[in-house]
């Protein structure tokens, strides 16, 4: 729906009110670096221009009431409060408490003010291009109106992607911060690498002639809901990780040191190089896989602090939890990264393409998140030319994106929906795909 159509539907939904103001947050896909920000290492993402549109008027009464244009999301209301009750996991307005809560948390504003959210969406949602942050920023630059806080002035972009990274845990899924970075962040034709703790950013061109051609595997994941847990798994044996290395390091060094996550291995006190890095991690995790009781008796402690710390009920395999591939996936996975900045910096399409690859087997073998839905997916556009394809996201469905040359698209388009979509799926109708360009990143609508 357009900014005029939304202005004028949201007077019949809210009747009696002055014309409403309206923002917007786009979408994003990301090209390279899955499952790393949470464990504060970069991500290389871009905004696309699918997104999700607001038209809003703040309440003096605390009263936040949000209604929808599509029918399946209910209209609900809720009291602004220092902390808002959360409504059932999956409820949509769980994204809305979760902005307005953060932005009290953060910025104590005077007066919890209210007010209506008309919501309208041109963003497929579980699909990858987190809907979920958007909405989530949306709803947040709208309080921010509300409050009286202007963004860009009284609170920097990425002081409210850093705190809405934290925010959106409200749902439930550990996150971490790539998402509202680049939808807050994103400049239009650029793609961006981002550094986290403290977030950082830099801007880079697809290299030229050059486009991503995203590809819905049609599996959805409701990342709060039915796939939480999966999604959470990742998270989860990360922290693990992370305490084993803390341990081996006490070893080495015979006092604690401060490791809050994998990332900060490079960063801060420690500063090790990749090999340094490396080698310290092979080390504290060197068996393939490790029971809850080996992992236990390392860390010196019960197995049920280990779970209550770490695992909470993540399911133990028979052979025990594969913690070495999912620490070789983020080592590899930064590498990657570094090396596509540099790709990007450099124009070289070939090299880019042949790391999203990399990628995507480290995705799907290491940190295990991909699913025959998205191999398949990511064959059939190799197959279609693709210099690189790969599962974007949280991964298990959702979408992929391949690098192709904007030319090719013609050809590009029907080769996969022939593959995968006809052959793979057995589904007819439009294929979901869709060719996009780095977008901008989210903004108030005149
Ligand atoms: P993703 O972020 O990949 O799109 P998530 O599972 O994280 O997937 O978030 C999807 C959820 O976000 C939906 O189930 C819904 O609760 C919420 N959501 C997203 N877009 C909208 C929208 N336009 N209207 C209402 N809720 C939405
Ligand atoms: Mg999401």
């Amino acid at each position: 729906m357009e900014f005029e159509e939304l202005r004028q539907l949201f007077r019949d939904v809210f009747p009696g009110s002055s014309p409403p103001e309206c923002c917007r947050a786009p979408g994003r896909v990301n090209l390279i670096g899955e499952h790393t920000d949470y464990n504060g290492l970069p991500v290389l993402p871009m905004a696309i221009a699918q997104e999700i549109r607001l038209a809003f008027q703040p309440r003096d009464d605390g009263r936040i009431t949000l209604s929808n244009v599509n029918p399946a999301f209910p209209t609900v209301a809720f009291q602004n409060a220092p902390k808002i009750p959360a409504s059932a996991a999956g409820s949509w307005e769980n994204y809305c408490k979760a902005a307005v809560q953060g932005v009290n948390a953060a910025l104590r504003p005077a007066r919890l003010a209210g007010m209506d959210v008309l919501v309208s969406s041109t963003l497929p949602m579980a699909a990858g291009l987190s809907s979920s942050s958007a909405l989530v920023v949306a709803c947040a630059m709208a309080y921010l109106r509300a409050v009286g806080v202007r963004l860009g002035d009284d609170l920097s972009r990425l002081a409210l992607a850093e705190l809405l990274a934290d925010a959106e845990h409200y749902v439930g899924t550990r996150g971490g911060g790539m998402d509202q970075a680049v939808i807050l962040n994103a400049v239009e034709g650029n793609a961006c690498k981002i550094d986290f703790f403290p977030l950082r950013m830099e801007n880079a061109p697809l290299p030229d002639g050059c486009a991503i051609a995203v590809c819905d595997s049609t599996v959805k994941v409701n990342k709060s809901g039915e796939a939480l847990h999966r999604y959470n798994a990742g998270p989860r044996l990360c922290a693990l990780a992370t305490a084993l290395v803390r341990r081996q390091l006490h070893e080495d060094f015979g006092e604690e040191v401060e490791l809050d996550r994998l990332g900060d291995l490079w960063f801060g006190p420690l500063c090790l190089t990749h090999a340094e890095a490396e080698e310290l991690c092979m080390r504290a995790v060197d068996k393939p896989r490790m029971t809850l009781a080996a992992i236990a008796a390392r860390l010196g402690c019960p197995p049920e602090a280990v779970r209550t710390r770490w695992l909470g009920d993540l399911p133990e395999p028979p052979d025990g939890f594969p913690i070495q591939a999912r620490v070789r996936h983020q080592l590899t996975e930064y590498r990657r990264v570094e090396m596509a900045r540099d790709a990007l910096l450099a124009g070289d399409a070939e090299s880019f393409g042949a790391l999203m690859n990399a990628s995507h087997e480290s995705c799907a073998h290491d940190f295990e998140i991909s699913s025959p839905e998205l191999d398949a997916l990511v064959e059939a556009a190799r197959d279609a030319g693709a210099l690189g394809a790969r599962l974007t996201g949280a991964g298990f469905g959702g979408a992929t994106v391949s690098l192709i040359y904007e030319e090719d698209a013609g050809a590009f388009i029907p080769a996969v929906t022939e593959q995968y979509y006809r052959q793979f799926l057995r589904r007819t109708g439009t294929p979901p795909i869709f060719i996009a360009q780095p977008g901008p990143g989210a903004d108030y609508v005149a």
